[in-house]
């Protein structure tokens, strides 16, 4: 039998959002300040990811070359995930070069790469072409590999404990540069990169199963981009890499007409919803895109993607000692998910690392099991999700401002920030 809130919440402090080590910019009104335009917008060549088959045909024509050829090339790239002409002893020698040049720029360099948990989980560096740094984290569980994956450089959504945030959006990604992420890492897995060998045999029949778009950026300010990727994912070869929909999730803070437009896209995606808190009072501070779309209005936009796709909606909730983990929140929250209906949602509540002296650390285990419960009791499914890649650091975002720092590049993330972002948590699988 649960306690009242009131009783179990007893003595507990409310902690506020704030940043640590670095100043949120504000807007002339003093709010956090919401950048949805990108300053640098500059895109990267277009490559072949970025163009249907059938564009591909065309602009491999305008070349003076043959269409079928873009096949071939879309075969080497979403099968063999290779972009090195040498490999391609299909195509004639003399147009090798040329072709890949043109329809497969460079897009994604390797800056750093950190594995942790025994090697099955690996984290990314990547440089784009104009010297933009993202993150990729690729982890292997039973049965599925995961990769999360950026969506943009920095992140304009400006949350009080995310290192990505803290120097804005730079800018969109790219469609390719989205896709290339997971061709990279379906060769590191096809090369054995990834952990031991399977009890099968090889890595050959091993790729990427599981997509979610939890590395930086916020996924619904990049829409055009993000689901164009995401229709790559799913083509078949050699259009795209063959991926089933529902093993991509797609995760947002709470862009409401995006998640609506989402909604009516066709593609039945798993959908998640960083809300972190129920009431407005505190997400307007920990989730300042808040002020736009109130809480009610995510969570509304979250059932309608239910009632048009059928598929069970995610809500993410970092669980933040003191400040968003009290009794009470549990009871409002699984209030609100219940008044739109039962069967429509799970929650995963997110356990944060211990971060001593920092106010973005983890609930304690009591608290922790007594916010479970309330929503378990309340008859929504809650489960408590498994963390990845504890020793790579602490937030994501963080080992592209250590990047930075090495470079000597400005603006850089100074130390001490979250001990893990709660909007975008790379090292949490959704799928369960
Ligand atoms: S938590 Fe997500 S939405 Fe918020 S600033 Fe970081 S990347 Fe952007």
């Amino acid at each position: 039998m649960l306690s009242n809130p009131a009783a179990a919440d007893e003595g507990r402090p409310q902690v506020r959002p704030q940043t640590e080590g670095w100043t949120q910019p504000t807007s002339d009104d003093g709010r956090p300040l919401l950048q949805f335009k990108q300053p640098r917008v500059a895109q990267p060549k277009t490559h072949l990811a970025d163009l249907t088959l059938s564009e591909r045909a065309a602009k491999v024509k305008e070349l003076g070359l043959p269409g079928f050829r873009a096949k071939q090339l879309s075969t080497h790239y979403f099968t063999h995930f290779t972009s090195d002409p040498e490999k391609m002893t299909d195509l004639p020698a003399g147009q090798r070069e040329q072709l890949v040049a043109e329809m497969m720029p460079p897009l994604l360099t390797e800056v750093r790469r950190l594995t942790t948990d025994n090697g099955d989980t690996i984290k990314f560096l990547w440089r784009l072409f104009d010297g933009a740094l993202v993150e990729s984290v690729l982890m292997r569980y039973p049965g599925r590999v995961t990769l999360c994956v950026s969506s943009q450089a920095g992140c304009g959504m400006n949350c009080p404990f995310c290192a990505t945030g803290q120097n804005g959006l730079t800018r969109n990604m790219s469609t390719a540069e989205i896709v290339e992420q997971v061709v990279r890492a379906n060769e590191v897995i096809a090369s054995g990169g990834l952990g031991g060998l399977r009890r099968d045999g090889g890595h050959n029949a091993e790729r990427v199963t599981n997509i979610v778009f939890m590395g930086m950026g916020e996924p619904l300010a990049n829409y055009k981009r993000v689901i164009a990727s995401v229709r790559r994912m799913v083509d078949p070869a050699p259009e795209g890499l063959g991926m089933s929909a529902r093993h991509i999730t797609v995760s947002t803070v709470g862009l409401v007409p995006a998640i609506n437009r989402l909604a009516a896209e066709g593609i039945p995606v798993t959908f998640a919803l960083s809300l972190h808190a129920p009431d407005d009072e505190l997400r307007d501070e920990l989730i300042p895109v808040n002020s736009r779309w109130k809480a009610d209005e995510a969570i509304d936009a979250a059932y309608n993607y239910f009632v048009q796709t059928g598929r069970r909606v995610s809500i993410e909730y970092a669980l933040i000692k003191d400040m968003n983990d009290h009794a009470w929140r549990a009871d409002l929250l699984a209030k609100k998910l219940n008044a739109r209906g039962r069967g429509w949602v799970h929650v995963n509540p997110i356990p944060l690392n211990p971060t001593p002296g920092s106010i973005w650390t983890s609930s304690e285990p009591d608290v922790t099991d007594e916010f479970i419960n309330r929503l378990n009791d309340a008859g929504i499914p809650t489960t408590l999700r498994d963390t990845r890649g504890k020793e790579i650091d602490g937030a994501c975002g963080q080992l592209a401002a250590e990047g930075d720092e090495d470079e000597g590049a400005e603006g850089t993330v100074t130390a001490g920030g979250p001990g893990r972002r709660p909007g975008a948590s790379e090292s949490i699988d959704l799928r369960g």
